[in-house]
């Protein structure tokens, strides 16, 4: 069985290299961290690569030791909360000469791109896999690992709030509580406090929330000029897409926004039965049925607005 197999490969390894996708969310830096103390307990030689995250997740135990760069080769790399090799962007070469590559995630869209794919497109957070992972290969979920695993599934599940969410999220939860995780320190740290930059944010981009298809589809976007002016860091814009999503009567909720090179990374989030992750498939991206993104590199904002609401409309009921 491919856990065992897994098993086998880290046993064997000497180094190993801990990746997720590019912006990583709470589950991929939940997920990276606890694969990364649970590898330290393993006495493996390790090291936690992530080029840039936001500070709120500062707290995450092993985040002093996340690397921005490593070695040439390692023996084994193990991707966490990533469907394709895309999403591992700038730092994909860590992954590409690792003499064995292992991936686990949960996105449906998964490419199986490793030697070893774990993939369980049921699970509502990849931090949920790792709950039930770890222990099976003999690994004690101490409470900084429980800690980690514990914000991945806060954040995938909004709090415990999207329909993925099983009566295993909520055993799982328990679990980590009884291992000594402070649930209301993570829920406060990851989905309540926002830095002030991306609270300006949030407001210019609810100025701007425009309704389409007799309010079915919510649209807004951030330029450039916006995080500059408001001093932006990586993931001030986490969160945004929420706010037309939780309007009455919007089904998909699309948030646009201007990247530094040119173009446009695009969040997608659905209510009820559109399924966004068909959408940004066609743009060469993915993700899950109701929380989805790509990039289009071409066209001006209003081109791809355009394309994006008439490729969502007919999705529509
Ligand atoms: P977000 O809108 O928060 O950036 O992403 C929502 C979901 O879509 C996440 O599960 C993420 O992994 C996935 N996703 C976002 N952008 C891309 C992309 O460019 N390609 C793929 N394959 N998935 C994406
Ligand atoms: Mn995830």
């Amino acid at each position: 069985m491919t856990l065992d197999d897994i098993k086998n490969q880290i046993d064997e390894a000497k180094t190993v290299v801990v990746l997720t996708h590019e912006n990583p969310d709470g589950d991929a830096m939940g997920c990276a961290l606890a694969m990364y103390n649970a590898l330290k307990q393993l006495n493996k030689e390790v090291d936690v690569i992530i080029p840039e995250f936001s500070r709120c997740f500062n707290f995450l135990p092993g985040v002093p030791e996340i690397k921005k760069e490593g070695k040439n080769e390692y023996d084994l790399a193990i991707a966490v909360d990533c469907s394709d090799t895309k999403r591992l962007n700038g730092f994909v070469d860590y992954f590409e000469n690792a003499k064995v590559k292992v991936e686990i995630d949960h996105h449906g869209v998964n490419t199986m791109f490793a030697d070893y794919n774990y993939v369980d497109p049921v699970s509502p957070a990849c931090a949920q896999i790792l709950v039930k992972v770890l222990p099976y290969w003999d690994i004690e979920i101490t409470k900084e690992i429980g800690t980690c695993l514990l914000t991945g599934i806060i954040t995938d599940t909004g709090g415990f709030k999207y329909s993925g969410v099983t009566s295993e999220t909520f055993e799982f939860a328990a679990w980590l509580l009884q291992k000594g995780v402070n649930v209301s320190n993570v829920y406060r740290n990851v989905l309540q406090t926002v830095t002030r930059s991306s609270f300006e944010l949030n407001r210019i981009a609810m100025n701007r929330l425009q309704f389409y298809e007799n309010g079915k589809i919510a649209f807004t976007y951030i330029t450039k000029e916006d995080e500059q002016s408001v001093k932006a860091e990586t993931g001030d814009y986490e969160g945004i897409v929420d706010v037309g999503r939780d309007v009455e009567g919007v089904e998909v909720s699309i948030f646009l926004r201007e990247l530094e090179n040119g173009g446009y990374k695009v969040s997608l989030r659905s209510n009820d039965y559109v399924n966004v992750s068909d959408i940004c498939l066609m743009f060469g991206g993915g993700g899950h049925i109701k929380a989805a993104g790509c990039t289009i590199s071409n066209g001006t904002l209003e081109n791809v607005r355009d394309k994006l609401i008439a490729q969502t409309k007919m999705y529509l009921k």
